[in-house]
């Protein structure tokens, strides 16, 4: 998969692509991520990328040109399977949207800053867009992350066991993956459940199913009252 992100600020990025899971997906060549600095394609001496909105009001806005410059050049480079633009007001990203998004061979991701981007940007190029919850973070960079994250680790051969991202939460029926536990088997006074350490698989999958479950109706009750 490739994925191209355009950013005001793309050391904020640094991290996430650089590192674990994500650094093995690049290394392993499943994963090309490039990050555009929207410096790179605004004009004049100091590379300005925002400016004041119209109309009056609190914060600054992306311009339009660098990112529409940055957009021409990648789409000339090649097709795209999805233009995303990471908004509070987009739809929310769940763990649907994020084996559907690991299905696909190219995506950009294009991050607002400040009040936003300049919106004649999402009329003219974006085909989704993203939320990844109802807040207000200070620019897309971090939203970002998250998506590439649920993304990335979810493509064939990037997480060496496979399997543990469809036992992961949200993947198994019961909504939860289970609690889990490492050696040792008693660790102040608390003892790992019996059943994890009697072999017998079968009980093990029941085990961890219940206890997804129970877990899972449990929060399923404490959201439906914090509404
Ligand atoms: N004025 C915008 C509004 O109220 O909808 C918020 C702008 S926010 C301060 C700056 C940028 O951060 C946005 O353009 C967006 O790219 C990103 N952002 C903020 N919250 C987000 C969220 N919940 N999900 C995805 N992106 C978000």
């Amino acid at each position: 998969m490739r994925i191209d992100v355009l950013s005001a600020v793309p050391a904020l990025l640094d991290s996430t692509i650089n590192e674990s899971i994500i650094k093995r997906a690049r290394s392993r060549n499943l994963a090309e991520i490039n990050v555009h600095n929207l410096r790179d394609y605004a004009d004049g001496k100091y590379r300005q990328v925002d400016d004041s909105p119209f109309g009056g009001g609190a914060g600054m806005v992306l311009k339009p040109e660098p990112i529409f410059r940055c957009m021409q050049k990648l789409l000339g480079e090649r097709e795209y399977d999805e233009v995303i633009y990471l908004t509070p007001q987009g739809v929310k990203l769940n763990q649907k949207k994020a084996n559907v998004l690991s299905l696909k061979s190219s995506l950009i991701i294009i991050c607002g800053h400040y009040k936003g981007i300049d919106q004649r940007v999402i009329e003219k190029f974006v085909t989704e867009e993203i939320s990844i919850g109802d807040y207000v973070l200070t620019g897309g960079e971090t939203a970002a992350a998250v998506l590439i994250d649920a993304v990335v680790r979810l493509i064939p051969g990037v997480l060496n066991d496979s399997e543990s991202a469809l036992t992961d939460s949200f993947q198994t029926e019961s909504g939860f993956d289970s609690p889990v536990y490492t050696r040792p088997a008693e660790y102040e006074g608390m003892k790992v459940p019996e059943v994890l350490l009697n072999g017998n698989h079968k009980d093990i999958a029941r085990w961890r199913g219940q206890e997804g479950l129970k877990k899972y109706n449990k929060v399923k009750k404490k959201k439906s009252n914090n509404k």
